[in-house]
């Protein structure tokens, strides 16, 4: 235990899970300290450090792997440091407009989710973002922070791949960010989402080999190759499960106002504010590629029939 953290945080060699309430659930999320010989660094702060005992830890960089609200709630609490996203995210902290833009809610939607920027989640605007690219490694001093670009759910989403050596045994802890293996499944529902890209990142972490796997909601940490895979499997899976869902609802025609209220993504009861702008954007990228293959017709008047 070191300054900033709490003996109930789970620990990986260097690596300190700061949870968050109801263990990351969104809108809370998993915050990763990382500490290293000469440099610590924390990475996507969210917004259960507001909230926390004792003191905030004391970071020489804040890491960021995208540009979403629940993932820089709690950065305005190391303002004194340099703030990293990948170049593609970074324009994001620049402003609450260039913010909204990444997600692409249109009108009302969009007016009141800039309400929920500012006051649910504390956006401070940065000038100065620093921004890295694929592959870019932070060395802290025997641990190292490599960033992996894994674009899908943003276009400048990453993984981070973070190794040290224990007793001489090398040790690797991959965190994966918003892909975050939950029930929900993958989310690919904003203006910068793109549904091939998410899936080209999904079978590029399938790859990866590591003692743990961290995302940032609610999964927290998971043990071994073999964890990962299994949830990673069912995570994957929501992508054809959605498609399939879809398909199946254009039996009959139906346009697009009828599929957002259907809800593929959502359940029907869900309230969330922003819901029918995701619906559209995902629906959108399934419908193309489905037309694309044959499988479903464009019909006039906006209206979409299995083929
Ligand atoms: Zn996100």
């Amino acid at each position: 235990m070191s300054a900033g953290t709490l003996p109930s945080d789970p620990r990986f060699g260097p690596v300190t899970v700061l949870e968050g309430p109801a263990k990351g659930r969104y809108p809370e999320g998993n915050s990763l300290l990382v500490e290293g010989e000469r440099e610590v660094l924390i990475i996507d702060p969210s917004l259960g450090l507001l909230g926390r005992d004792g003191p905030l830890p004391t970071v020489a960089r804040v890491l960021h792997s995208h540009c979403h609200e629940d993932h820089i709630a709690g950065s305005h609490l190391f303002r004194d440091v340099p703030w990293h996203f990948h170049e593609l995210d970074a324009v994001g902290i620049r402003s609450i407009d260039a913010l909204l833009d990444i997600y692409g809610f249109p009108g009302w939607i969009a007016e009141s989710f800039r309400d929920v920027l500012v006051n649910q989640f504390h956006f401070v605007p940065r000038a100065d973002p620093q921004t890295f690219t694929e592959d870019h490694v932070f060395d802290l001093g025997g641990v190292t922070v490599r960033a992996l670009h894994t674009p899908g759910h943003t276009r400048g989403h990453c993984c981070f791949e973070i190794e040290w050596n224990e007793s001489a045994t090398p040790r690797r802890l991959i965190y994966l960010a918003d892909i975050e293996l939950t029930s929900f499944g993958p989310y690919y529902g904003d203006a910068w989402s793109d549904l091939a890209d998410f899936e080209r990142s999904l079978s590029r972490v399938r790859a990866l080999e590591a003692d743990w796997y961290a995302t940032f909601h609610h999964i927290g940490v998971l043990e071994g190759r073999e964890a990962f895979l299994r949830r990673l499997d069912k995570f994957e899976a929501k992508i054809a499960d959605r498609e399939n869902r879809l398909i199946e609802f254009l039996a009959t025609p139906h346009d697009m106002a009828e599929i957002v209220e259907h809800r593929f993504v959502y359940r029907p009861g869900d309230a969330v504010s922003f819901a029918d702008a995701v619906e559209k954007r995902s629906a959108e990228q399934h419908l193309e590629r489905l037309v694309e293959a044959g499988k479903v017709n464009a019909l006039a008047e906006g209206r979409f029939q299995r083929a």
